[in-house]
């Protein structure tokens, strides 16, 4: 399906592995040109090296930390003040017990989950309403729809988005301009292998048995990858999205059995 959006830029946080990369890699297969961050500058030139060599596109490699005032400027700038796309990713707070977490520890994740999407959507929505469309997709977490006992401080940070999102979005629609989430439920990235290291240390388990046991709790039988999540992530951006407004997307196999 040609997803009606060649030659437009976007800017992905967060970019040079995991969710971000497969974001990224779809949108450069749509013929986007890029904006590509993460902190650590070598993957982060090696993957934006093979998107631009693959799909013959533009990609700016901007290497700073998305949550500091500086690095914003950097990647927002490299945009030329004014991309079409914007999708707002992060790496996710700790795991812990709720007595773990002081002020500090909230302030952190709501500085990285929900304040930097947040100043991000700030900085491009005016000029995507003043051109008459954009699009914007916030990576959030099934924890929105489902919260997960021991990630209390992504729970908090991201439900925060969330309520932001749900009323902005609905403020910028008529300028054709959409925002929606997607939820990734457990998909593999090295962030799910460090959870995974966790529970085999915890638990005896192999790598493959911990796996296999993830996978067996998720109806259609496997965790997700990045890929997938990249192409729906493309699509939420296309041309054909534009009535989906507001949206908060859970892709999770099946996962959680929720109604509403
Ligand atoms: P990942 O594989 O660990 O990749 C994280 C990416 O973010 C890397 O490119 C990393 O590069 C970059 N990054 C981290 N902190 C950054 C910062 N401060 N500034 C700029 N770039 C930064 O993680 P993932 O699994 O794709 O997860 C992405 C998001 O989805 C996270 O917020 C995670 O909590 C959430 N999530 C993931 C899952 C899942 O199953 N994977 C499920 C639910 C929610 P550098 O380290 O070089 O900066």
């Amino acid at each position: 399906m040609d997803l009606g959006i060649r030659g437009k830029t976007a800017i992905v946080c967060a970019s040079s592995k995991g969710l971000g990369l497969g974001c990224a890699e779809a949108l450069a297969e749509a013929g986007v040109n890029l904006v590509m961050n993460a902190r650590g500058a070598d993957l982060l030139e090696t993957e934006a090296a093979r998107l631009r060599d693959t799909y013959g596109v533009e990609v700016t490699a901007v290497a700073c930390d998305i949550g500091s005032d500086e690095g914003q400027a950097q990647v927002l700038g490299a945009a030329g003040g004014a991309p079409d796309i914007l999708v707002n990713n992060n790496g996710g707070p700790p795991p812990g017990m709720w007595s773990d977490w002081d002020r500090e520890d909230f302030v952190k994740a709501l500085d990285a989950n929900m304040l930097t999407p947040i100043a991000l959507m700030k900085a491009v929505l005016p000029g995507m309403m003043e051109r008459g469309w954009g699009r914007v997709v916030n990576i959030t977490s099934q924890s929105v729809r489902a919260p997960i006992a021991t990630l209390g401080l992504s729970n908090a940070a991201r439900t925060g988005l969330t309520g932001y999102v749900a009323g902005t979005a609905r403020q910028v629609a008529g300028s054709g301009v959409t925002i929606n989430n997607l939820l990734p439920g457990v998909h593999d990235t090295d962030r799910i292998r460090t959870t995974d290291a966790a529970i085999m240390k915890q638990t005896g388990q192999s790598a493959e048995e911990v796996r296999a046991e993830r996978a067996s709790n998720i109806p259609v039988g496997r965790i997700g990858t990045r890929e997938e999540f990249g192409q729906t992530c493309a699509f939420l951006c296309s041309q054909h999205a534009g009535f989906i407004v507001g949206q908060n997307i859970l892709l999770d196999g099946g996962l959680n059995n929720l109604t509403m």
